[in-house]
């Protein structure tokens, strides 16, 4: 059977042969490309994200106030040139062949300083898990649309890593489907834990804290350590140390100590690469889905020290010419180990 759809701006279409999913959007083609003439002296007058230009984006979603009460430390507006968009009607439509969903979601940016020059690791520890609260509220906000299945939430930094806006901030996605990626993990998640009963992610990181070789930062709440496949040289997990299927669920306290390593691995990451483009994203369990047992959220940090190739595009496979225990090693001489500061 085959449903004719009505005419519509944006479309999410999935390929029968591989499962992958595209995001179609003409107006993304509209997105400017800042990043060249950001570090030079025009940029406070034309970047979008400074104070004082607050009228070059969209209204604001949510601001967090300064200390001050007279102006914002951290804003969340609606991306100019989304990837998708929120129309309330959402269509599917199923073929034979073709299969495809309406790009109903949001598409959020979220201005992590009102300082251009800033970097993320500029800012403190407080600072910080500010913006990780507000990527929880965010998250809670938007799974309130019975529209969306999962929100992505990802940090593009320099050039190789796709920035297209040098002041820093984070995107905020949320969509109709479960991208595929996450789909495996849960897979692979439920699997493991159906054979030994006990949660994959809490297995490796109690193997990796026993181990201790490619472990690089540690608190009381979480653990950062290069995992034993790493795709990218000096890519890093950040764990939390208790069972949690939700980034969302996760307290206060947690993204204090969340904050305390994801910027000790960034500051270390940035000792060790110069000029480090990386990107970070959270995988966390879909929208509507129940706590799980099997299932644990994390933040995966990918470095990206050069360009994808053919053969990472064709096969999906990735060439690492850095072992994780000699990254691991690398980075931790840096500095630190264990945090005994808090609590
Ligand atoms: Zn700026
Ligand atoms: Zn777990
Ligand atoms: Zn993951």
């Amino acid at each position: 059977m085959k449903i004719k759809i009505a005419k519509r701006t944006g479309e999410i279409r999935q390929d029968p042969v591989s499962n992958c999913y595209t995001i179609f959007s003409e107006e993304r083609s509209l997105r400017p490309f800042y990043y060249e003439f950001q570090n030079t002296a025009m940029e406070s007058s034309m970047c979008p994200f400074c104070v004082g230009n607050e009228c070059l984006t969209p209204p604001d979603i949510l601001t967090v106030q300064d200390d001050s009460g007279t102006g914002w430390k951290i804003r969340v507006v609606p991306n100019k040139y989304p990837a998708v968009r929120a129309s309330g009607n959402i269509i599917y439509s199923r073929g034979d062949l073709e299969y495809s969903v309406s790009s109903e979601g949001e598409h959020e940016v979220l201005i992590e300083t009102p300082r251009h020059e800033l970097s993320l690791t500029g800012l403190s520890e407080t600072e910080i898990s500010e913006v990780l609260e507000v990527y929880s509220c965010r998250l809670v906000s938007l799974s309130e649309n019975t529209n969306s299945a999962y929100c992505s939430v990802f940090k593009n930094t320099g050039p190789i890593a796709g920035t297209s806006v040098v002041h820093t901030h984070t995107q905020i996605l949320s969509l109709p489907v479960i991208p595929p990626v996450i789909a495996n993990e849960l897979f692979n998640c439920s699997i493991y834990y159906e054979k030994n009963e006990r949660c994959l992610l809490c297995d490796i990181l109690e193997n990796e804290m026993e181990n201790g070789y490619r472990v690089i930062a540690v608190n009381d709440s979480f653990a950062a350590f290069c995992p034993y496949a790493s795709r990218f040289p000096y890519e890093v997990w950040i764990v939390p140390m208790k069972h949690s299927s939700h980034f969302e669920r996760s307290h206060t306290g947690d993204y204090k100590d969340l904050a305390a390593v994801l910027k000790k691995v960034l500051l270390n990451l940035e000792k060790r690469i110069e000029d480090c483009s990386y990107n970070y994203f959270i995988h966390t369990m879909p929208f509507r889905s129940q706590a799980s047992d099997s299932y644990h959220w994390h933040i995966e940090i990918v470095p990206r020290t050069s360009f994808f190739g053919g053969f990472e595009i064709e096969t999906g496979m990735h060439i690492n010419h850095v072992f994780p225990e000699t990254a691991a090693n690398e980075l931790k001489s840096i500095s630190l180990i264990r945090d005994k500061r808090r609590r």
